[in-house]
């Protein structure tokens, strides 16, 4: 209940609000200017360091004129590397959001459109059509958004600022030699801003090894030529494991004793032990024959879809190292070969734990005498492991999987455990 009092003063304490903040934001932008000078100073510096180091790579004075002269910081690049989400979409809300119905109908345009150039690329790089496609659509809806930052200057800003500056140099070497081999020209160059280019979003690093030039016309242009796109996206495919008589996995069913504690990424099992847990596949039937293993995985914990997967989901994992994304991408597929939508429940778990509610949790579990690791804000394989063992000792699920019913029954049992 609001006093009249507090409204009585409210005009007041506005005007003071207002002149403080004026003052605040006053100082930050000088404070800010100063810094902004300083660090083109030193971007300077840093950038003629890097030139000797281009050199030295082998690198033409020509080529690192063209792709470096004139250059400052990109301020974009650098706010959108230091901005951490607060926390990220459950499952359901990145599926929904990556495969709509509007994608999956141009995926199967551009498959039927490109029957030809797939089965070609197929035969050279044993990668089904579908995989390609829905790797294509993902990364970007098909060729309609490639990115339009200029890579050079996002990579150096990055490796002169960024906490993984020697990873983002390496990559402004790696862009260099593209120019330097003339397979693109630095205006041309551009794409996300940590610097993934073209149809299939390559880091240069990838583009230099596995980029092929598939329409042969001397040049290997992503960002332009769909043959050189696709082939490259198989070629990269090939080279980290994929296998082209196998799919990514599949959804399945679990029995309700289903043993949580083997869903888990980390855990491979042959299929026919699977089998034996009582995994079936989502019309009921049996898994498949076959000599394959897999892990069980629960993008959203038990109450969710489950999946198997198989080595190929661990390739696209290389490629993207998300296990949404990679599901996302098989289920994609699947799609467009004309499968129908995921049958899994969507359980009503709320949203995903803000990054200081997954610290809490962690701070909680060690509390408890449990081994979450780090209190990182990370849900990772040791806090997973810690809050199996939490679920088990409370006769709950244990998928470790987090959610706020959970880290709620983490409060009470600090408190109990405070109480005693
Ligand atoms: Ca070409």
């Amino acid at each position: 209940m609001f006093s009249s009092g507090r409204f009585g003063r409210r005009p007041q304490s506005a005007g003071r609000f207002v002149a403080a903040t004026l003052l605040v934001l006053l100082l930050i932008g000088l404070a800010g200017g100063n810094d902004l000078a300083r660090a083109d100073t030193d971007f300077a510096t840093w950038l003629a360091d890097f030139r000797a180091e281009a050199r030295a790579a082998g690198l033409s004075d020509a080529t690192i004129d063209r792709a470096l002269a004139g250059m400052s910081p990109n301020r974009r690049v650098l706010e959108l590397d230091r901005h951490q989400p607060e926390f990220t979409r459950t499952f359901w809300e990145y599926l929904d959001n990556a495969i709509s119905p509007e994608r999956i109908a141009e995926g199967r345009r551009q498959l039927a459109a490109n029957a030809d150039l797939l089965a070609a690329i197929r035969a050279r790089y044993g990668v089904q059509p579908r995989f390609l496609v829905a790797l294509w659509g993902l990364e970007t809806g098909y060729g309609s958004f490639l990115g339009d930052f200029p890579v050079p200057q996002a990579l150096a800003t990055l490796a002169y600022g960024s906490r993984r500056a020697d990873m983002f140099r390496s990559q402004l070497i790696d862009a260099l030699s593209l120019i330097e081999a003339g397979d693109i020209s630095p205006g041309r160059m551009r794409g996300s801003w940590a610097g993934a280019m073209g149809q299939v979003q390559f880091m240069p690093s990838t583009y230099r090894r596995f980029a092929v030039d598939f329409d042969d016309d001397g040049r290997r242009d992503l960002w332009s030529s769909v043959p050189d796109a696709l082939a490259s996206g198989a070629h990269y495919l090939s080279e980290i494991g994929w296998r082209g008589d196998e799919t990514w996995g599949r959804e399945v069913r679990l029995p309700e004793d289903f043993p949580w504690v083997l869903a888990d990424l980390s855990l491979e099992l042959p299929l026919a032990e699977w089998q034996r847990h009582g995994v079936r596949r989502t019309d009921g039937r049996e898994l498949p024959q076959a000599d394959l293993t897999a892990s069980l995985i629960l993008p959203m914990g038990h109450q969710g879809p489950a999946f198997l997967v198989y080595d190929n989901f661990r390739a696209i994992m290389t490629w993207n190292n998300s296990s949404y994304y990679a599901l996302a991408v098989g289920h994609l597929a699947d799609r467009l070969a004309g499968g129908g939508p995921l049958q899994g429940p969507r359980p009503a778990i709320g949203r995903s734990l803000r990054f200081q509610e997954v610290t809490e949790l962690q701070t909680l579990l060690a509390a408890l005498g449990y081994d979450p690791g780090e209190a990182d804000g990370l849900t990772g394989p040791r806090t997973r492991r810690a809050l199996r063992s939490f679920q088990t000792e409370i006769g709950v699920p244990a998928d470790g999987f987090p959610t706020l019913d959970i880290l709620g029954r983490l409060r009470t049992a600090q408190n109990g455990y405070s109480a005693r």
